[in-house]
């Protein structure tokens, strides 16, 4: 038993399924068709006791109408009435008390056995009992019929009772076949249709275990059950997982990529310390002041991709004021520039936005600032806030050197600097744009871009209302 029950166990999810559903239909159908079976045949004995036990009332009433003087021999005579209360199949017989045949109403059957106790055929007792091979309804009555007491004696055969039981046993057995055949296909039919997508997710992880991301095979089940939920919850998961694994080896990639060329140039100024630098002061001063600023660069690079790397999730129930938000940044580049000229212009009625303040103010400071870094005139910064009823616009123009439409569409990418040469005087990473474009996706910000070259470079924010 414990040997069955631990093989079971380890059945695989598919057999369990089936064998439970199957085993469910089947006990089911079986314990339907005892009740059944029992009852249909109890009810149609008892109607056949009941057709028994009338026809021997109606034979002692038909003795006891014919008065006390009736006698035996006028009986034997006519027995044609007593014919037509007897059914066709039933036999009855009556007896004198030493157990000789006096009369006989048909002959289907031949008698049973009397016994020798007379006083138990008082009562009438319903036998069921074989009368020469005939399964049948046997009752033994005492009976007066004139001044001549006897026994009568009525067979009623169960041909037909044993034939309709029959009958119903071999119905329920075939409809078991049926149920049986039903239940295996159904049973199969489910467990398949239930551990295909369990199949798929395994399928799916073994080849995340063995692949890696790529490749991520999908699943064609699109029900909305706990099955779809775990389904639709891994393969979130896994995306994200793919996102974080993604973004840390392009990170590691960036990081060691982009900070190679600061660290030779450290390297190479203080090999040129140790060489010259000590005797020659002037050779002192500029090599540190070109380490100095290669570190200030990596320290913004190594800041920028950290920003980059990390997956923070979108504040929620943030509230900014753009205005507040956009003065506070416009401050700041106005120390760090003072010859910017900033222009600002709001249309309809001022609302919050569900924006964080510190990525509104990130977003802001990274557009201006490169409209006021890439211009070769006084920087003219203008920026138009526009309140509708379904949206808010943020459009902020510069008068730079603009961006030329070839490279347009790659400046939110990661390093993409549009031409090293016009942009060498500015210490940029290439970097902005993408912290801007992730911050945007976050918070569900729509940005456009629009540029001509030397005439000034125009973006267009589209944020959602709270
Ligand atoms: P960076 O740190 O180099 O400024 P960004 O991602 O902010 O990096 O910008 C990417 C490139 O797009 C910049 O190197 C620059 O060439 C170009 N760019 C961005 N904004 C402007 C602008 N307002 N005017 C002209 N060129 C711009």
């Amino acid at each position: 038993m414990k040997k069955l029950k631990q093989k079971l166990r380890n059945q695989s999810l598919k057999s369990k399924w089936m064998l439970a559903v199957g085993a469910t239909i089947i006990i089911s159908y079986a314990m339907i068709s005892i009740i059944l079976y029992f009852s249909l045949q109890t009810w149609l004995l008892n109607n056949e006791e009941k057709n028994a036990q009338r026809t021997v009332d109606d034979v002692t009433t038909f003795f006891e109408s014919q008065g006390p003087s009736v006698t035996i021999q006028q009986l034997q005579k006519n027995t044609a009435l007593m014919k037509a209360i007897v059914n066709q199949e039933q036999t009855v017989r009556i007896f004198n008390l030493d157990g000789v045949e006096i009369i006989r109403i048909n002959d289907v059957t031949t008698a049973a056995p009397l016994s020798s106790d007379v006083d138990e055929y008082i009562t009438g007792q319903i036998l069921e009992i074989d009368v020469a091979g005939t399964h049948a309804i046997v009752i033994n009555k005492i009976v007066q019929i004139g001044p001549f007491q006897g026994i009568m004696q009525l067979v009623h055969p169960l041909v037909m009772f044993d034939t309709m039981v029959k009958n119903l046993m071999l119905t329920l057995l075939l409809i078991g076949v049926c149920t049986l055949l039903f239940a295996i296909s159904i049973s199969y039919y489910l467990a398949n249709a239930l551990i295909k997508p369990i199949t798929a997710l395994r399928d799916a992880m073994v080849h995340v275990r063995e692949e890696g991301f790529v490749m991520q095979p999908s699943f064609d089940y699109q029900l909305d059950d706990e099955i779809g939920d775990l389904l639709r919850i891994y393969q979130s998961m896994m995306d994200e997982l793919e996102i974080s694994f993604t973004q840390q080896q392009q990170f590691v990639a960036d990081a060691s990529h982009e900070l190679r060329t600061p660290i030779q140039v450290i390297e190479g100024n203080l090999a040129l310390l140790r060489r010259w630098g000590k005797d020659d002061p002037e050779i002192l001063d500029e090599s540190l002041a070109t380490i100095l600023e290669e570190i200030t660069r990596m320290k913004k690079l190594i800041e920028e991709l950290l920003q980059l790397a990390r997956r923070e999730n979108a504040e929620q129930g943030a509230s900014t004021d753009i205005i507040e938000e956009l003065q506070k940044v416009e401050n700041e580049l106005q120390l760090l520039y003072p010859q910017t000229v900033f222009n600002r212009f709001v249309v309809g009625q001022p609302v919050n936005i569900n924006v964080s303040t510190q990525a509104l103010g990130q977003i802001f400071r990274n557009i201006i600032e490169n409209g006021i870094r890439y211009n070769e005139t006084v920087p003219h910064i203008k920026v138009t806030i526009h309140y509708s009823v379904d949206n808010i616009y943020v459009q902020i123009e510069d008068n730079g050197i603009g961006i030329s439409e070839e490279h347009l569409p790659y400046i939110f990418d990661r390093f993409y600097r549009v031409d090293e040469a016009r942009t060498q005087t500015t210490s940029g990473t290439g970097l902005g744009l993408s912290i801007t474009k992730m911050l945007a996706n976050k918070y569900n910000i729509e940005i456009e871009v629009k540029s001509t070259l030397y005439n000034g470079t125009t973006f267009l924010l589209q944020f959602p209302l709270i």
